[in-house]
């Protein structure tokens, strides 16, 4: 019998069809919206913060008017983890619509994706570790109570849940997602080096908004002024060939790389010989 908990969801939008989001699966999209950090490099500003309420049933509805074409369903936000019961209730919802359900999680509520995997409800967590370059320590508003932990303790607790749900087969597909940039790479390298020996993405980065904001101070002004970090965000994103050099220094052997670029999609290198070769997709 479908279970449906009458809960409201802060949201932030939906893509009906996605063939980017889940590397190999046409899937759905949610996005929640809030999320307690401010990287600098974000791709939804417009729902880090404020409200706009629906009833969970006007998002189950749009998930039903997808049926058709996808075969899974990816929550992302914003930070979809913030909303712990409303995430449940849909990924729910989605598993009794027979959905494989994937979240895209920066990792700050460890006790949400405990919970998630507990019940089943979670096929794939790709949890984006942040460095502290990209500024997640510069919150500046809401979620207090929430979020008094340090940001990496809490990512640490979240890998530590899922990769032991990964090993023991309760987790089909985990991945941590390193996103790079030119003068981050040492922060990532050291990263790297404390991660369990899971699949790791090294994600091409792109600052969209140091351009944005620098082109605005250029029209406020009638002349620019500069930074030295906003000087440098004008450079333009790591080149594959870049990523891989870097991917060959992570140094703890025994672990899937893959490479993540606009250009070229997701190359894997897989270094368990039992498994397939490197691979382009
Ligand atoms: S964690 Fe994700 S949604 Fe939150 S600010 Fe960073 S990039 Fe944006």
């Amino acid at each position: 019998m479908e279970t449906v908990i009458r809960v409201q969801v802060n949201y932030g939008g939906f893509v009906y069809v996605s063939t980017k989001d889940w590397p190999g699966r046409s899937v759905c999209t949610v996005f929640l919206r809030g999320c307690p950090l401010r990287c600098s490099y974000c791709h939804n500003v417009a729902i880090q913060a404020g409200t706009n309420e629906l009833d969970i049933g006007e998002v189950i509805r749009k998930i039903e008017d997808s049926l058709l074409l996808v075969s899974g369903i990816i929550f992302s936000g914003g930070e979809p983890t913030l909303q712990g019961d409303a995430l449940a209730a849909l990924a729910r919802a989605a598993k009794e619509r027979e959905l494989l359900v994937g979240i895209q999680t920066n990792g700050y509520f460890p006790d949400v994706l405990a919970h998630l995997i507990e019940e089943q409800l979670v096929d794939r967590i790709a949890l984006d570790y942040k460095t502290r370059w990209e500024g997640y320590s510069r919150r500046t508003e809401g979620y207090a109570g929430a979020t008094e932990e340090d940001y990496s303790r809490q990512a640490q607790r979240s890998v530590q849940i899922c990769e032991k749900a990964w090993r023991e087969g309760r987790l089909p597909e985990f991945e941590i997602v390193l996103t790079l940039f030119w003068e981050n790479e040492k922060e990532v390298l050291s990263i790297a080096e404390t991660l369990p020996r899971v699949p790791i993405v090294l994600n091409q980065g792109i600052r969209k908004r140091f351009w944005k904001e620098w082109e605005l101070s250029r029209k406020e002004n009638g002349k620019p002024y500069r930074s030295e970090s906003e000087v440098k965000g004008e450079r333009p994103p790591l080149t594959y060939d870049e990523l891989a050099k870097i991917g060959g220094k992570i140094t703890k052997l025994g672990r899937t790389i893959k490479i993540r670029t606009a250009d070229t999609g997701e190359v894997i290198y897989e270094s368990d010989r039992n498994r397939w070769i490197a691979c382009k997709r």
